[in-house]
């Protein structure tokens, strides 16, 4: 079976079998099809050395019918339009399943962040919001953390923006750091969401947690913290890799220590009393939960069969095929699909806008409890949804986001 996919080949399969589900014309199918806005920019930079350094940037605003504008910027090398466009996609949907008032977008620069220095970064950063800073702002577009990008970031974005507009907006941008609006719990959040959905599957489909053996594929922001929540709720993590590979261990390893021999030796390999596997392997591995929390397009149909997981909770935007989806589906893998699973990043970011917007800061177990009772809302409504529709999870998370962005769409009615 030929696989030629690319991030948006893959929404756009997705977005068309939900449209054809749900009923929806042409006319909206062709809507949705499309991003509001793609901004390309050029981001040109002094760098330490005093040479020039000139970088490609883009910001996609897909659609804004239920709020505006929310998503993160990634810094990544080779990253395309194409790629952005499919991950503002993404977003909508993810918003709309949520059940939170904004639309979908997605930045990106292409930039292998590792060989820029801090100040070099700094002014990227800055230069990027100036050549788009029209376009955001707390009611229009609200920019977050994505791969390669994290609080230190969003802060430059934060006083860019505000030093543009004459006064401080905190409000303009989330998953910044607490000392300048940032929520608590926002750095933790996607990786605690993508456990709570593991929580409620395991329940609906009679797993164990205790002691269930959990591989993780990328050890950034989001792999860390579900390995971190995983373990707090019993589970064994029995492996994590980063871009150099990764490492396994049945007995299980604790993820505040390899983090700390990740940090000392820039790998996770290497660790004591675990034996080095591929990015590849770890996918294969023998184990009850697979997390992939890394790139795209990791389980494809040359490897799905071979997944030996009883539930993937796709921690990552976009890892699974679609072909690899239905190999998934008829080996009763249960999966839970990125716009649902990875949600929580976002509504915490959420939880973060309002408490901007009024000017306070919740403490710590509110924003954990408030995160809870929306991730398991959604997950409830995507399992109603696609036990409806006798379909897979991932079939009923689209229906759920593109019917309600669809609905919003109908109800503003097109102006003029
Ligand atoms: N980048 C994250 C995502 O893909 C978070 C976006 C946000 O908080 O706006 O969901």
């Amino acid at each position: 079976m030929a696989e030629e996919h690319t991030p948006l080949t893959v929404a756009l399969t997705q977005l068309k079998l939900a449209s054809k589900k749900l009923g929806l014309d042409s006319g909206m199918h062709k809507m949705l099809s499309q991003p509001k806005r793609s901004i390309i920019v050029s981001i040109d930079i002094r760098m330490d050395n005093g040479s020039v350094g000139v970088y490609n940037g883009m910001r996609v605003q897909h659609w804004d019918a239920r709020g505006p504008f929310k998503g993160g910027i990634r810094y990544y090398p080779n990253i395309t339009l194409d790629e952005v466009t499919a991950l503002a996609m993404l977003m909508t949907w993810k918003c709309a399943i949520a059940n939170i008032p904004f639309g979908g977008a997605k930045g990106g620069v292409c930039v292998d962040s590792k060989k820029l220095s801090k100040h070099e970064l700094e002014r990227l950063t800055r230069r990027y919001v100036s050549l788009i800073v029209d376009y955001l702002g707390p009611h229009r577009d609200i920019p977050a953390p994505d791969m390669y990008t994290d609080a230190q970031t969003m802060a430059w974005i934060m006083d860019t923006y505000s030093q543009l507009k004459g006064y401080s907006i905190p409000e303009s941008v989330t998953g910044k750091p607490v000392e300048i609006g940032g929520s608590w719990g926002r750095t933790e959040a996607t990786g605690r969401g993508v456990i709570h959905c593991v929580k409620q599957a395991a329940e609906n489909n009679g797993l164990k947690l205790k002691n269930a053996a959990v591989a993780i594929q990328g050890f950034g922001n989001v792999g860390y913290h579900a390995a971190v929540a995983a373990q707090e709720i019993g589970c064994i993590v029995v492996a994590v890799s980063d871009s150099t590979g990764g490492i396994y261990c049945p007995d299980g390893l604790t993820p505040k220590d390899v983090l700390a021999h990740k940090e000392k030796t820039l790998s996770v390999q290497n660790y004591k009393g675990c034996r080095n596997v591929t990015n590849e392997e770890l996918l294969e591995l023998q184990c009850d939960v697979l997390i992939p929390a890394a790139l795209e397009n990791q389980i494809t149909c040359k490897n799905a069969d071979k997944i030996k997981a009883k539930m993937v909770a796709e921690a990552a935007n976009g890892p699974t095929t679609p072909e690899a989806d239905k190999v998934l589906f008829e080996k009763e893998i249960c999966l839970i699909p990125d716009i649902l699973a990875n949600s929580g990043g976002v509504t915490v970011s959420y939880f973060e806008w309002v408490q901007n917007l009024t000017r306070e800061q919740w403490p710590l177990e509110k924003v954990n409890r408030k995160l809870e009772n929306k991730m398991t809302t959604a997950f409830n409504d995507v399992v109603a949804l696609a036990e409806k529709e006798e379909s897979d999870m991932r079939t009923g998370a689209l229906m759920l986001g593109v019917g309600r962005v669809a609905n919003a769409i109908k109800v503003l009615g097109l102006w003029p």
